[in-house]
């Protein structure tokens, strides 16, 4: 099959460098751990260029070749307890806490699965094992994340900050209308698309209302981020149906002086959105 994607992309390919995105090959950066370029996944999704690299695994763009549709994939390779061995994902030491993450993180897609209906976030569309690890097919939402717009810009003005803030309360809600609560709203999960700021939901955040975050021992639930980590007093459980207001907050600091991307900046001063 001859395919002429855009592995950055998954736009039409005419020429080396994509005209689209100016993604190229040849100065591509794998991130350590990635998978390469144009793997068939579940013999259905053409795997393209990492997006991102979090502490519970990577996400890529894809596309989906039944569907001709471009999606994201996240793939559970969570740091500490696997690692990858040409393609394969494999858990280190007995297994049991990989197998823990791993229950979690399926656990967490059939949860974001009812956020179907939801305005403003991402939508999972997909839940598949391969190269013995589980993998979370996301609807694609082009734009930037909250921090990459910020490390690239700087601080940003105060109106655009308020908009955003009304938008994720406005999603919050939504969230909570659908019987979840997000924990772990931080600038890694907020995407700014043409249509306003969206969420692409953490997966190990979610929880139903009264249910208790289990993950603090791996390090992985509210602690994907540093800022969520280093945040004083941030409460260890979650009150059943409670927004994290310091999440939020920690969200739209960016957008002040001492937030992320200001100079000195530091994880943990900015949890005070006032
Ligand atoms: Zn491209």
């Amino acid at each position: 099959m001859q395919i002429n994607k855009c592995m950055g992309c998954m736009e039409d390919l005419t020429q080396a460098t994509c005209p689209v995105c100016g993604f190229d090959p040849k100065t591509y950066d794998k991130p350590e751990n990635a998978l390469e370029l144009g793997v068939i996944l579940d013999g259905r999704y053409l795997l393209g260029a990492a997006l991102s690299v979090q502490k519970g695994g990577i996400s890529y763009i894809a596309l989906d070749l039944r569907l001709e549709k471009t999606v994201e994939l996240f793939e559970l390779i969570p740091q500490g307890c696997a690692r990858r061995e040409g393609s394969q994902v494999i858990p280190t030491g007995d297994g049991v806490e990989f197998a823990t993450l791993e229950e979690s993180f399926r656990s967490g897609i059939r949860k974001a699965a009812r956020l179907e209906a939801v305005p403003g976030c991402a939508h999972v569309t997909g839940l598949f094992q391969d190269n013995g690890t589980s993998y979370c097919v996301m609807e694609r939402l082009p734009g930037d994340t909250l921090r990459t717009q910020v490390e690239r810009t700087g601080p940003l003005p105060w109106d655009q900050v308020r908009l955003l803030f009304v938008q994720l309360a406005q999603n919050m809600q939504a969230f909570h209308q659908a019987g979840l609560v997000h924990c772990g709203i931080t600038p890694d999960v907020v995407r700014l698309t043409r249509e306003g700021a969206q969420i692409v939901p953490d997966l190990f955040s979610l929880r139903m209302p009264g249910e208790e975050g289990n993950l603090h021992h791996h390090g992985l639930c509210g602690r994907m981020h540093p800022e969520a980590d280093a945040a004083p007093g941030r409460p260890h459980g979650l009150e059943p149906g409670r927004v994290p207001v310091f999440a939020c907050g920690q969200c739209h600091v960016p957008g002040s002086p001492g937030g992320i991307g200001s100079p000195g900046y530091q994880p943990g001063q900015s949890d005070d959105p006032a």
